[in-house]
């Protein structure tokens, strides 16, 4: 067995990559599966989540469209959508601000909405992979209502007034299960975290062992301490005895709150700042403090005027 620290990693790199290949390294954290990433891979990858109707993985990558749209009615109808998953905002009277998944624009193409339909033809046109499924006529709505304008803005376009609401982080913690627990209780966040099911940890990427979080409550050296260690060495040794004759979902029926696991978590400056007063307070669980302060602080140089 293996015990370590945990650790958090917020993904900026990952901001500045194209779609696919943010999805594929969030959407390759499930399986564990890090090492089939090329420079060819992204594409396939996310085909494949695409067909499959691994749908959640696409919500992974997020964009931004700036639309400007002469035409009243056609804004009115595109807001009486009420759309759930999308962060939209009001730059002039005729223009909008609209950030969304991959997940979330293909989901938009159902409604047959002007607006809506714009959007998902010129992000098809960039993208086509994530619309194979989908059957969608060519016609570009953006023509037909008259749409003047229509572009997707970079992480550093985004307007300060619009930061919070618009710009979307993606943090990667590598922690115990029960911290995960508590933090997939942030609805408006998407997770996509390693898994339990597939991973065989007596494998050889794995180091044929199990990794283990060292627990923030006991000092190393201590009676207690000793006896958390025992309980792990324990549990490792009926885990790799029930994967001689089931599989790993079988066999982790047997596994500790104290495994490590990988999660990656997605969301807008609010949420997180919501997520942060919420888990670095005195009330929080202290595997959660033990990451969120240092996550907090780190918010708080890079967006001083969110995190204040
Ligand atoms: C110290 C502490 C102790 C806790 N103890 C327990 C416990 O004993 N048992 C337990 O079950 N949970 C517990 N929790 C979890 C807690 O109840 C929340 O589920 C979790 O913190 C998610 O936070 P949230 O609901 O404020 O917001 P999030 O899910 O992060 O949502 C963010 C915002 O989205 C909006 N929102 C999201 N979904 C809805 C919705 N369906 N309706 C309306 N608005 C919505 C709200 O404005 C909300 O503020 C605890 C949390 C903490 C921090």
């Amino acid at each position: 067995m293996r015990i370590i620290e945990p650790s958090v990693t917020i993904l900026d790199e990952l901001d500045r990559q194209s779609l696919p290949v943010r999805i594929e390294y969030c959407g390759r954290v499930c399986y564990k599966s890090e090492h089939r990433i090329d420079s060819d891979s992204a594409v396939p990858f996310v085909r494949q989540m695409a067909e499959h109707g691994h749908n959640s993985v696409l919500e992974m990558g997020v964009t931004t469209f700036i639309v400007s749209c002469p035409n009243q009615k056609d804004i009115d109808a595109f807001f009486f959508l009420q759309p759930k998953f999308l962060q939209i905002d009001r730059l002039e009277a005729q223009k909008l601000m609209i950030t969304g998944s991959v997940r979330a624009f293909m989901e938009l193409a159902a409604t047959q909405n002007a607006i809506a339909m714009a959007i998902v033809h010129h992000l098809r046109q960039r993208h086509p992979y994530f619309f194979e499924k989908l059957s969608l006529t060519d016609s570009p709505e953006a023509d037909r209502i008259g749409i003047s304008k229509m572009t997707i803005a970079t992480i550093e376009q985004l307007p300060a007034a619009q930061l919070a609401k618009h710009r979307y982080l993606a943090v990667k913690f590598i922690v115990n299960r029960a911290v995960t627990h508590e933090l997939v209780r942030h609805r408006p966040c998407t997770f996509l975290q390693e898994s339990q099911r597939y991973c065989r940890y007596s494998a050889d990427k794995f180091g044929n062992e199990v990794t283990f979080i060292k627990p923030v409550f006991f000092e190393e050296g201590t009676e207690e301490f000793s006896i958390w260690k025992q309980s792990m060495e324990a549990m490792e040794q009926q885990y790799f005895r029930l994967l001689q004759t089931s599989t790993p979902q079988a066999a982790r029926t047997v596994l500790p709150n104290s495994c490590k696991t990988e999660i990656i978590v997605y969301a807008n400056l609010l949420e997180w700042h919501h997520i942060l007063s919420l888990r670095t307070s005195m009330a929080a669980e202290p595997s959660m403090r033990e990451v969120m302060i240092p996550l907090q602080h780190n918010l708080q140089q890079r967006f001083p005027t969110v995190f204040v």
